[in-house]
C-alpha cells in the first residue's frame, strides 16, 4: 500500500494556505507561511515543509500567537532596522524586513535587522538567500528552545541555535550554508526513537549526565553541541545576538514560555547584510565575486566535494516538474484541519 501522497508545489501552497486561514491566520500571515513551507518542500528540506503546519496550528490554538498580526518596521539607528512581529508568525515579518535591510546596507555598507516578538522561526536559508540574491553578503542567527548543554555541563541551556551565511554569485543562486550549532537536529533523535535505532556516539547525554546512544535518554537529558567547546561557543554567541542584543528571549526562556509544548516557540532573529561594493575601492569592485568563484572551483576540483546548498538547488530544479510526496497521515491531518 502506498503510504505517501504526491503533490505539485502549487497544491502544497494551497494546502498550507488553506490550513492556516482555516485556523485563524490573516491572508498575509497565511500566504507568507505557505511561501516558506512550499520553498522548503521545493528544496527537499522536509523538516520545515508541510510537516510544520500542525506546529503553526497548535501555536494558534495555544492562544499565545496573534495569527492576524501586522508587523511594523522602524529604524533604531541609521543602519539598524527593527521588525516587530507583534506576536505573529516569523515569515511575514522577515519578508517585510528584507527590503529595508537591503536598502540600509546599500546606503551604509553594512546594516542589521532585529526581528522581535515572533513565533516559529523556520530554516534560515530563505532570508539570507533573499538578501544575497540582491548582491549582498548576509548572515542570520536565531536561538531555539533549550535542549543543548553548555561545554562541560549536563543540563540544557542553549537551543540548537542555527546560523546561516549567504554569498552572492553572478548569474546563479547564492552560495548558502545554514546549520545548527548542535551535533544533530532534535528531529534526528525523534526519528531514531520511532525507528528503534541507537544514536551515533557524541550526540547526547542522558539525565544522569553520562554519554548515551539511547534516543529516549537523549531526549530526557541534553543534546551536545557539534565540535565540543567550539560548537558551544557558537551556540552561546547565537544566544547573545538573537536574545540579549536585540532584547528578545534566550532559549531557556522560550522553552519556559512554551508551556503548551506547541513546538512553535517564541524567539528573535538577528541578521546582518553587507554590501561588497562598499568593502573595497572602486577599482577592486567585481573582482571580489570573481575571486570567490575561483575558490569555489578549486573546492569542486576535489573528488567528493560539493558546495553547501548544492543539494537544495538540485532539488529545486527537479520538484517544480516532478512534484513532492508527503506521508498519507500528514496529508489527512492537513486536509482535515
Ligand atoms: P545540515 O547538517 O543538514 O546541513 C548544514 C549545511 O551544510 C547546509 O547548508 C548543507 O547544504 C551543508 N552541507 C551538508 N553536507 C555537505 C557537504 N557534504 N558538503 C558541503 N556542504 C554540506 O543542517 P542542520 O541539520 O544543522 O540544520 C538543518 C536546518 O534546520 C537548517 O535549515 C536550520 O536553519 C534549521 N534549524 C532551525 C532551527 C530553528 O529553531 N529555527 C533550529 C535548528 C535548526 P544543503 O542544504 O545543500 O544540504
Amino acid at each position: 500500500m502506498n503510504d505517501f501522497v504526491h503533490m505539485t508545489l502549487e497544491k502544497v501552497h494551497q494546502t498550507a494556505f488553506k490550513a492556516c486561514v482555516g485556523n485563524g491566520c490573516s491572508d498575509d500571515q497565511a500566504r507568507a507561511i505557505a511561501d516558506i513551507v512550499t520553498a522548503a518542500e521545493r528544496d527537499e528540506c522536509k523538516s520545515h515543509g508541510l510537516f510544520r503546519i500542525p506546529f503553526y496550528i497548535r501555536a494558534i490554538k495555544s492562544g499565545r500567537v496573534a495569527p492576524r498580526a501586522v508587523p511594523t518596521v522602524t529604524d533604531l539607528a541609521p543602519g539598524v532596522v527593527k521588525v516587530d512581529g507583534h506576536d505573529g508568525f516569523a515569515p511575514l515579518a522577515l519578508e517585510m524586513g528584507a527590503a529595508p535591510l537591503v536598502a540600509r546596507a546599500r546606503e551604509h555598507g553594512i546594516a542589521a535587522l532585529c526581528l522581535r516578538n515572533v513565533f516559529h522561526i523556520s530554516a534560515l536559508w530563505p532570508e539570507v538567500e533573499r538578501v544575497a540574491e540582491q548582491g549582498l553578503v548576509a548572515f542570520a542567527f536565531t536561538a531555539a528552545m533549550s535542549s543543548v548543554a553548555p561545554a562541560g555541563g549536563t543540563k540544557p541551556i542553549y537551543g540548537t541555535n542555527p546560523m546561516a551565511f549567504a554569498w552572492p554569485r553572478p548569474g546563479r543562486p547564492p552560495l548558502v550554508f545554514d546549520q545548527a550549532s548542535s551535533a544533530c537536529a532534535r528531529g534526528e533523535i525523534q526519528l531514531r526513537l520511532r525507528a528503534g535505532e541507537a544514536l551515533p556516539p557524541g550526540w547526547a547525554i542522558g539525565p544522569d549526565g553520562e554519554p548515551t546512544t539511547d534516543p529516549e535518554a537523549a531526549l530526557a537529558g541534553a543534546q551536545l553541541p557539534f565540535g565540543g567547546h567550539k560548537g558551544a561557543a557558537l551556540a552561546l554567541m547565537v544566544e547573545l545576538l538573537a536574545g540579549a542584543l536585540i532584547g528578545d528571549v534566550f532559549s531557556y526562556e522560550s522553552k519556559a514560555l512554551d508551556n503548551a509544548n506547541t513546538g512553535a516557540p517564541k524567539g528573535g532573529e538577528f541578521m546582518i547584510a553587507i554590501d561588497p561594493a562598499r568593502c573595497v575601492g572602486e577599482a577592486e569592485r567585481g573582482a571580489q565575486l570573481d575571486r570567490a568563484e575561483t575558490l569555489f572551483s578549486m573546492i569542486l576540483e576535489q573528488e567528493g566535494t560539493r558546495l553547501p546548498s548544492d543539494r537544495r538547488f538540485a532539488a529545486r530544479r527537479r520538484t517544480p516538474t516532478e512534484g513532492i510526496t508527503i506521508p498519507q497521515s500528514l496529508h489527512e491531518e492537513l486536509t482535515a484541519s
